[in-house]
């Protein structure tokens, strides 16, 4: 039987994050510290954890982090990964998040390895801004190098995202557009949530759906582009047809209840969702000896339990005990 939660969700995209170090100080994510909070488990580990979902019905695996490209032995980790099966006797969907800073090296061994798509994080098309944002120096040209390097191995749709925070990077949108038209790769805006180590998230920095869709429409006519139910971005294209530009807006138009992702920490925790208040741990069920078919019961529990959605911006809203960089985005 599939996994599924009790409010009937299929569940068939997980999350894997490798490590929570990260190259990259963003703002509205880290402190500035440096190194890992949590342990990373050997790509063995991980790869027996997932072997569990896949046999649960997991179709999606996305790598991510902290900064998936800084952890040695990822090529290998992802053949192996690849020389999986779903249920239907299919190849997994095979995804990375990544800051791309390393990317244009790695991208065609990890595309030889089986690597399907890759998205890119990427909060501003302006070298400077996209230092101050980033806090570290000359980024930018590495990661539009890494962004062309992925297109070129045809790791397609390439898609870009960029947190847009009030006061410091909402000018790009029409940028960002533009970027979108002549690269040929899917732009996505994503609302900034509450999930930084620092204290720095309120209503007001969000700058949400309507907004992005406003500033866009100034620029060219946006039409919406027919999506799945899973699907957390809503698309739009001009009405040239060129350029696509994804919205994810978790925090104005909430898309709980098509929510298909379940998330592993570095640490080998299942987290239900970004704004869970607790983690399961797998990974030590597994240290202590659990067989194959106990962490399958397991998994089922706890999937059982998915929250129903967030409470962002709700009187009594806590902030989960892990922020996004420890969580894994
Ligand atoms: N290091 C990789 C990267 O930069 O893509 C993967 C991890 S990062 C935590 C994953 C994604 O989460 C990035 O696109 C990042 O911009 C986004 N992110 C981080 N903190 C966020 C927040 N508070 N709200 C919305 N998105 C956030």
């Amino acid at each position: 039987m599939r996994l599924q939660d009790k409010h009937g969700r299929f569940i068939t995209d997980l999350r894997v994050s490798i490590t929570d170090r990260c190259n990259y100080k963003c703002v509205y994510c880290r402190t500035g510290n440096e190194g890992a909070q949590y342990s990373e488990l050997p790509f063995a580990d991980y790869l027996r954890l997932v072997g569990i979902f896949v046999g649960l019905g997991i179709e999606k695996v996305r790598l991510t982090g902290g900064e998936p490209l800084l952890r040695n032995g990822l090529v290998d980790f992802v053949r192996d990964l690849s020389a999986m099966r779903t249920l239907d006797g299919q190849k997994l969907d095979l995804a990375i998040t990544t800051n791309g800073h390393l990317l244009s090296e790695l991208v065609q061994p990890l595309k030889d390895a089986g690597l399907r798509r890759a998205t890119v994080s990427m909060d501003a098309v302006d070298a400077e801004k996209f230092a101050r944002i980033t806090r570290v120096p000359n980024g930018y040209d590495s990661v539009l190098a890494g962004i062309r390097a992925a297109k070129r191995e045809g790791l397609e749709p390439v898609k870009v995202n960029c947190v847009l925070l009030r006061g410091f990077n909402e000018d790009q949108i029409v940028e960002f557009a533009r970027f979108s038209r002549e690269e040929g790769v899917v732009v996505r805006f994503i609302e900034f949530m509450p999930l930084e180590e620092d204290r720095v998230w309120s209503p007001h920095v969000v700058v949400s759906m309507d907004e992005i869709l406003e500033k866009l429409n100034q620029f060219r006519p946006v039409r919406q582009l027919p999506n799945e139910l899973s699907e957390t971005a809503r698309r739009y294209t001009f009405d040239d047809g060129k350029g696509e530009i994804g919205i994810i807006a978790p925090v104005s138009h909430p898309f709980c209840g098509h929510c298909s992702r379940v998330r592993l920490t570095s640490d080998g925790k299942i987290r239900t969702c970004l704004f869970s208040l607790l983690d399961h741990d797998m990974a030590g069920r597994m240290y202590r000896g659990a067989s194959d078919s106990e962490l399958t019961d397991y998994v089922r529990s706890v999937v059982d339990q998915k929250e129903a959605r967030h409470h962002i911006g709700e009187a009594g809203f806590i902030k989960p005990s892990r922020s996004m960089v420890h969580i894994g985005g």
